[in-house]
């Protein structure tokens, strides 16, 4: 069977002493396997990196940026390919692969911008005859870890980047849709990159802790699960590196009395429901303010859900596809039992869907649950599958206050047609991305991506101006030349200007 391997200074290899099996969840069948790298493995992909990033460090920026200008070029050529890939491995239905894969170039554009974003700052005559500047340096040998939910995006968010920047990476993708992510890092040497710049390992646990303790990586970035990001941060910051970590999520969405509700209605089943939940920012708690607007949500979303079609992610007429894994299946079904063991109302049922020819995939159908209350473990955790829980609230600020109060603050949304209301909505939310009658309000490209509370560790948030700032050191400069003749004598006060 075909091993899905690493790449190092610029070579597919393999070290199959430990593999994984990859599955595609629609059929349900191992479609390949992974190889799991060793600490020697990952070591030799540091060293690889640490030998290519002197001459990269000093590359122009305009031709790194040159680089990215042909890599977004090979990207789109290819796909079709990649888009493919995810389907395979992930299970996401192929336009909204598509969509995932034209917001992970958007990323490699913003770093095409890269010579405009490390001109620095500079300050003629600071004091007599002194100028002053700000340039920002790369910081060397960095460390990406990704989540499976977006094999192509996520991992775009953090190299194109780094090694914009002038920075050498080392990226270890999940290692249960790997495919798309390896092929896309082979992508770059076709773009120009020389050699060690990008490396991927492959891999776990193992591979992960050689990444935080090496001493040679200065930067970690991470995007997976809470439990997991709060072990990274603590880890890497242990160990003297500059970290972000990107957790979990619970994304609430209020309902205005005076919602648009049919707009509401279209907009809530594609963000709870599309990629069948799995979603970082899919909204999975709607909270309808008023018994009104609750019972209006559960009627028409109870209508809009019969037209859902779950399948195979080849038939781009499907909404959404399978979960992860057969234990993820399980795990979502679980949490909708327990949900109805703690007595809400499950309204829409998807835990005995099933789909034709697909018998054995790892699917579950979209579900609505009415009557959450917070207490529930299913409204305390997060569920990462196409599950709809509703909370009823008498009014906004008792809906806020619910939102406050979850330990995630990822994304947010409010539905309604009172601008005063989403003002105050947007200003007081402690959730780090709000949409106003947007569901899924994720960030573009060019501003950056991060969640409040446990659903980010670090200080700056993923891709766009701050990932400038993540992936550089400021370095200030004050420079004098002592014009011959006239030197001063030794001052031993702060210099001032007075
Ligand atoms: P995960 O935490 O299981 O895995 C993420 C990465 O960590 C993988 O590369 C994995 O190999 C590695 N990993 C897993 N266990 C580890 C361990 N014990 N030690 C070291 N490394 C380990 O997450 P996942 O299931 O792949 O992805 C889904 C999760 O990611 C969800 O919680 C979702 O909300 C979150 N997510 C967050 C964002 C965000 O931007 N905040 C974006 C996408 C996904």
């Amino acid at each position: 069977m075909n091993i899905i391997g690493h790449l190092i200074n610029g070579e597919v290899c393999t070290d199959a002493a430990r593999t994984q099996d990859v599955f595609n969840p629609a059929t349900g069948q191992v479609a390949r396997k992974v190889a799991l790298a060793s600490v020697e493995t990952v070591e030799q992909a540091i060293a690889s990196a640490q030998a290519a990033f002197p001459a990269w460090r000093n590359t122009p920026a305009i031709k790194r940026a040159r680089v990215m200008f042909r890599f977004k070029e090979l990207l789109e050529a290819n796909a079709d390919k990649i888009c493919q890939m995810i389907g395979e491995e992930h299970g996401k239905i192929s336009h909204d692969a598509a969509g995932e894969l034209q917001r992970g170039i958007e990323n490699v554009e913003y770093a095409c911008g890269v010579p405009e974003l490390l001109k620095g700052e500079h300050s003629k005559n600071v004091g007599p005859n002194i100028d002053s500047w700000s340039e920002f340096q790369p910081l060397g040998v960095v460390a990406g870890i990704t989540p499976f939910n977006f094999p192509a995006m996520v991992p775009l968010w953090m190299f194109p980047m780094a090694i914009a920047c002038g920075n050498c990476f080392i990226l270890k993708p999940s290692e249960r849709d790997p495919s798309s992510t390896l092929f896309i890092a082979q992508l770059l040497k076709e773009a120009g990159l020389p050699d060690g710049v990008m490396n991927v390992v492959n891999g776990d646990k193992v591979a992960v802790d050689v990444l935080l303790s090496d001493q040679r990586i200065k930067a970690v970035s991470f995007v997976g699960s809470t439990p997991i990001a709060e072990y990274i941060y603590t880890t890497a910051n242990a160990n003297g590196k500059r970290c972000q970590a990107l957790g979990g999520a619970k994304n609430h969405a209020i309902v205005m009395p005076d919602a648009d509700m049919d707009n509401a209605v279209n907009q809530l089943v594609g963000a709870a429901f599309g990629s069948s939940g799995e979603r970082c920012m899919a909204l999975s708690v709607a909270v309808a303010v008023g018994d009104a607007a609750g019972d209006a949500l559960i009627a028409k979303m109870q209508d809009a859900m019969k037209n859902l079609s779950v399948g195979a992610y080849s038939d781009s007429t499907n909404d959404f596809g399978p979960v992860i894994t057969k234990a993820h299946q399980e795990k979502v079904i679980g949490y909708i039992d327990s949900a109805e063991q703690q007595g809400s109302k499950i309204v829409v049922d998807g835990r005995q869907t099933t789909v034709s020819g697909y018998e054995n995939g790892f699917f579950v159908g979209a579900t609505l649950i009415d009557n959450v209350s917070p207490d529930m473990i299913s409204y305390k955790e997060e569920i990462f599958g196409p599950v709809l829980q509703v909370v009823r609230v008498a009014t906004m600020q008792e809906a806020m206050d619910l939102i406050d109060a979850h330990e995630y603050g990822n994304g947010t949304c409010i539905f309604t047609r009172d601008g005063e209301a989403a003002r105050y909505f947007s200003d007081n939310i402690q959730v780090g991305m709000v949409g106003i009658n947007v569901p899924l309000p994720v960030p573009v490209a060019y501003h950056s991506f991060g969640g409040w509370k446990r659903s980010l560790f670090g200080d700056l948030h993923a891709y766009g101006p701050d990932s400038v700032r993540f992936y550089t050191k400021r370095k200030t400069v004050t420079q004098r030349w002592p014009s011959a003749g006239v030197r001063e004598g030794a001052e031993f006060s702060m210099p001032t200007l007075n």
